[in-house]
């Protein structure tokens, strides 16, 4: 049964790899060259066979950091931008080396949070992505940790790859890393862990085996794997996590052998401009509702009316994405606000037909559209 569903994964026709800074470098910060050349031959294979390919690559702080003598990863914003800017250059050199040699052209992709934040940014990443696949490049993608700073960044790659895939409608995310997959425990402190081969459904069971961040160099861990296939899962892409050790393992998946964890995408997938809103868009205030509202949305998907809005906080205009949180302080929904936060404040609790009284004008009945809406993130 497993076997045969992951036999759909020898037809998929676009792909992402993401590939873990331990995977790919040495705790020296040294690049481990076999492996980056086994990535890079698999890669390339795939490519050949006409599909399209992106890697997602870690790996440019921890090497930055090794080329400039620092024993382990820098600490302050301006010494991690400083190890991206060099080790970004130590990557891609490296990459285009063994792409080249396989006559296959990559191109160097850096994006931040506000690549994805931002609906403009986000179509414009997305224009390129496709021009990029449509030339037959294949895309080697990082965060660009040179400028980002904190506030505004993802901070790691798991999610980044995880909203490329939704970004250019892969149909398979493939998080290489130094585990095997998802197991019953932690395998580096239980030896009685077994592997889970497939997860149907991202439960809080399944969101509970998750770990801290495991590696030296690395920032990603468990949790923000399941995160991310819970994004992918959510924009129809299988998600499978495997251990980048293994000989052959991105083909291997492709072939639909047994290995890794795979995680199934959702069967209602998001349409495009709902998984941005869900997973991409800047939230920029909350509505709080009561119950009754809550459970019209939750139940019935009706759209947000004034009269069940209890509260508003943060600042936003009309066009915002919000949080929609309900009685118990649960976000329920996320969505683009037709009211500014302003003018909420004023109709909250009020009749739709008071709305025009009040404000002196009325452009629509609800807060928030349904077709604006995401429930249940
Ligand atoms: N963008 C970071 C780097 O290249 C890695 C983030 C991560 O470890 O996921 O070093």
């Amino acid at each position: 049964m497993t076997e045969n569903k992951r036999s759909r994964f020898n037809i998929a026709r676009r792909i992402v790899v993401k590939v873990g800074s331990s995977s790919i470098a040495y705790p020296t910060g040294k690049l481990n060259l076999f492996q980056i050349e086994s990535l890079v031959r698999q890669l390339s294979n795939l490519h050949n066979q006409g599909r399209d390919v992106l890697l997602v690559t870690s790996g440019a702080i921890g090497t930055g950091a090794g080329r400039l003598g620092l024993s382990g990863r820098p600490r302050t914003i301006p010494a991690k931008q400083a190890a991206a800017a060099v080790g970004q250059g130590i990557l891609m050199h490296i990459y285009e080396k063994f792409f080249s040699e396989y006559g296959v052209t990559a191109g160097q992709v850096l994006l931040t949070r506000e690549d994805f934040s931002d609906r403009r940014r986000f179509l414009n990443a997305r224009n390129t992505l496709h021009a990029l696949l449509q030339f037959g490049v294949i895309p080697v993608i990082n965060e660009n940790d040179t400028v980002a700073v904190d506030e505004i960044k993802l901070g790691e790659n798991d999610t980044l790859s995880a909203l490329v895939a939704g970004l250019v409608d892969a149909e398979l995310l493939v998080l290489l890393s130094d585990i095997q997959g998802l197991c019953t425990a932690d395998p580096r402190r239980d030896p009685g862990a077994c592997l889970i081969q497939e997860v149907p459904e991202i439960t809080p069971e399944i969101e509970s085996l998750a770990g801290g961040a495991g590696s030296k160099l690395g920032t990603g861990g468990m949790a923000t794997k399941i995160s991310a296939a819970r994004i992918a899962a959510h924009s129809g892409v299988s998600t499978v996590l495997a251990c980048a050790d293994e000989k052959d393992i991105i083909l291997k998946v492709i072939n639909g052998e047994l290995v890794g964890t795979v995680f199934w995408p959702c069967s209602n997938k998001l349409e495009n401009r709902k998984q941005w809103i869900a997973y991409s868009a800047a939230v920029c205030g909350k509505i709080r509702v009561d119950e009754g509202a809550a459970a019209a949305m939750l139940k019935h998907g009706k759209s947000l009316l004034p009269s069940g809005i209890t509260g508003v906080e943060g600042q936003f205009e009309i066009g915002s994405t919000v949080s929609i949180v309900g009685p118990d302080n649960q976000e329920i929904a996320r969505g683009i606000t037709s009211y500014s936060s302003a003018e909420i404040d004023q109709i909250k609790g009020v009749q739709t037909r008071e709305i025009s009284r009040i404000l002196g004008h009325k452009d629509y009945d609800e807060i928030v559209h349904r077709n604006n809406m995401v429930l249940n993130l």
